[in-house]
């Protein structure tokens, strides 16, 4: 089942936000200084307003700024639904944009909506549990770093690998998961993100060298485009591996077909709508998976969606990475989601319940008018 491609709207509109982040974040791909939110606005007949917001992050393999504005400028312009594979984040917001429209029309949440579509019966959790994204290049960093995260009362805590200048090397990696296993306790849960950064043999010596860490997973320990190398990294067990950058586009769907991974790192931007998010869900539960629900560093919109997802399919108990509105240090709406001893609340609506306001939204660049 998918949203109502009807959905009468009557007035459309694009606009540009930049949304800058507190600090660079590092990562194995090179630093994020900055996100560029194209926002997606349709109106109807009676005033409602549904949102949608696409942030792409090209150096993660999404489309790049101006391809997704174009796709946005078509789609405000009439043209076809159906998705475009090579343009997730487009799609994305688009999807977010009409399903937060019909959610209001129908007078429920999206996160309900979605939890009908999923097939999760009760309705969505009232709050799901987020890690903390752990910064720093050095062991005492990361200990500087996560010592402020477990006096908010995370319980959960993810560090990217390979981030480190000039000392790309294993040795300095282990010396700052030591470090972070020893500031969170033996009890948190501890993630890891190669970001493609290892060759199969590299990652083959790093998840033996991680294993007395005790940790829940690294995220992609080689490239996307290697099934095969992540499917036998997966199998040997020395540590769990999780895909993130190979789901993206159509790659999800190869990683289903060889029953690569059993651990799904997925980011509903990503991905390319909330109608290939809920289908993702059916599969992925299917092969038995754990699926985390995560983000692009997206704006409190895109945040909002996977939020709404998250709440509305997640497993009992699973913690997500989507606690990521703090790197920003300008939001599309400020405050809309706060951790409270790790959790996220799930938004309720109406609709996706979350429309930009503020200072950004002053100072967004109109791109694009449709009336109909
Ligand atoms: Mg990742």
């Amino acid at each position: 089942m998918t949203a109502d491609p009807s959905v009468p709207w009557r007035r459309g509109r694009l606009l540009h936000a930049a949304l800058p982040l507190v600090r660079p974040l590092a990562t194995a791909h090179g630093p994020i200084e900055r996100r560029n939110a194209l926002v997606v606005a349709l109106e109807d007949d009676e005033g409602r307003v549904g949102w949608g917001e696409a942030t792409p992050l090209p150096e993660f393999g999404t489309e790049g700024f101006e391809a997704c504005r174009k796709r946005l400028v078509a789609r405000l312009g009439g043209a076809p639904s159906g998705s475009d594979p090579s343009k997730p984040c487009a799609d994305f917001a688009w999807s977010t944009a009409l399903r937060d429209l019909a959610a209001q029309r129908a007078g429920e949440g999206l996160a309900a909506q979605l939890c009908r579509e999923a097939g999760f019966g009760d309705g969505p959790a009232s709050a799901v549990a987020s890690q903390a994204l752990v910064a720093g290049a050095t062991p005492e960093e990361v200990v500087a770093s996560a010592r402020g995260f477990v006096e908010k009362g995370f319980r959960a805590f993810k560090l990217k690998l390979a981030v480190s200048p000039g000392a790309r090397g294993l040795g300095v990696d282990l010396d700052r998961v030591a470090a972070l296993r020893q500031v969170i306790g033996p009890e948190a849960l501890l993630r890891l993100d190669a970001n493609e950064a290892w060759s199969e043999a590299e990652a083959r010596r790093a998840l033996v060298a991680f294993a007395c860490f005790d940790v829940d997973y690294v995220e992609q320990p080689v490239a996307r485009g290697d099934v095969d190398a992540l499917g036998r990294l997966a199998a040997q067990g020395e540590v769990a591996v999780a895909a993130d950058e190979a789901l993206l586009g159509q790659g999800w769907r190869d990683l289903l077909a060889a029953e690569a991974v059993g651990i799904w790192i997925a980011k509903p931007a990503a991905l390319g709508s909330l109608d290939v998010a809920l289908e993702l869900v059916r599969r992925v539960a299917a092969q038995d998976g754990r699926l985390i629900w995560s983000t692009l560093i997206d704006g409190a919109i895109g945040r909002g969606a996977a939020r709404a997802l998250a709440g509305a399919t997640s497993a009992p108990g699973e913690v997500h990475g989507l606690g990521t509105g703090p790197l920003l240090a300008a939001d599309l709406r400020e405050g809309t989601d706060p951790v409270r001893d790790g959790l996220l609340p799930t938004p309720m609506g109406p609709g996706l319940g979350i429309a930009p306001e503020g200072a950004v939204l002053e100072a967004a660049q109109a791109l694009h008018e449709v009336v109909r």
